[in-house]
């Protein structure tokens, strides 16, 4: 049975009056596609009819600023969600919004409208990085918000990207590091993708921005997720999904993920040949790992078997499934230990 299933409900802001540089969001002025509360309705009905054997349900509103929206706009979505929630159609709400779009008035709102998770676009912690990102506000302003929306109860959710202008490895460390002293139950770690017709894509024509390579990325992107799961906080999300990728877009991996977690893998099972002395000496090793994390042992597109082949052409290793070990744990084991 799946576990849990997210019913998708994009919400536009539109007449957005903040100036992001990576937003394409900003073009979208017509009124026709926005999506109505009857559209909310007809959206939810169509997914549960897909949707028999889910453990959980939970309806998302994304698009980045749901607070930022009028009220009575936000209301008329919200009871739309309430009312399946308190139907037992659904069982969660969920929404993402900007952390100076959070106040009493609208977390009043959306207590009185059973919403469970709130996602921060937080992106950095620097404040250079949102002053150069044009994010029109500061890294007090996230404090203020995330004590907010926990003191409420919430379930708090905190997005970063990586790779912003002015980022760089230092403000990232420091990004995970706050975000852990904040503690959100949940978190998303986001390369900076540079879309044409963004403020971003003309800073980059200018010379004033360079994207982040893409090895350079998955080094931050690994760096953070293991300050932050190591911490306790549940990375739901790196990289972005191609389906939310427009074109003529420059830093956009469809495999990001597997990217990082391959590298996980590689530098666990590095650091236990370390352990064992290992000097490049005939050897057969099985490397254990769960099935969700067993891709990993050889990596994308087999990059760490061809890494190891490389670099120690007499080591022989073997993955193995073991259900046992978490996701992300990989142990190597003489074969003839197992025997
Ligand atoms: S990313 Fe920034 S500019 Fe774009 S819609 Fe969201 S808040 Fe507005």
């Amino acid at each position: 049975m799946k576990k849990h299933a997210i019913i998708p409900i994009f919400i536009s802001h539109r007449g957005c009056p903040n100036d992001c540089v990576f937003c394409n969001q900003k073009k979208i002025t017509a009124r026709e596609g926005d999506v109505t509360p009857d559209d909310v309705r007809s959206t939810i009905d169509q997914w549960l009819t897909t949707l028999d054997e889910v453990e959980t349900v939970e309806v998302s509103f994304y698009g980045g600023s749901f607070t930022g929206i009028p009220m009575d706009q936000q209301t008329a979505f919200l009871e739309i969600a309430k009312d399946y929630k308190d139907r037992g159609l659904i069982d969660m709400i969920h929404l993402s919004t900007r952390p100076d779009y959070i106040d009493r008035e609208i977390l009043d709102n959306l207590k009185a409208h059973s919403v469970d998770v709130i996602e921060l676009g937080v992106q950095s912690f620097s404040d250079e990085v949102l002053m150069l990102s044009g994010r029109g506000h500061d890294a007090s302003c996230v404090y203020r918000a995330c004590d907010l929306i926990k003191s409420y109860g919430f379930t708090l959710g905190i997005q970063l990207m990586i790779g912003l202008p002015g980022d760089s490895r230092e403000t990232c460390r420091m990004s995970a590091l706050e975000t852990v002293k904040i503690h959100p139950a949940i978190a998303r770690i986001y390369p900076t993708v540079t879309i044409r017709d963004t403020e971003l894509y003309r800073m980059m024509e200018r010379g004033e921005y360079q994207p982040l390579p893409l090895e350079e990325a998955v080094q931050r992107a690994k760096e953070m997720y293991l300050i932050l799961e190591g911490n306790g906080i549940n990375v739901i999300r790196v990289g972005l999904k191609a389906s939310e990728i427009m074109e003529d877009q420059i830093g956009f991996h469809p495999a990001f993920r597997q990217l990082m977690e391959s590298e996980i893998a590689r530098d666990s099972m590095e650091a236990q040949l370390a352990a064992m002395s290992y000097a490049g000496e005939p050897l057969s090793l099985l490397v254990r790992a769960n099935s969700r994390s067993f891709g990993n042992i050889y990596g994308h597109k087999g990059m760490n078997r061809d890494h190891f082949q490389k670099k120690y052409p007499r080591l022989r290793l073997k993955g193995a499934l073991d259900e046992s070990l978490k996701d992300g744990e990989y142990i190597l084991t003489p074969e003839a230990d197992l025997l």
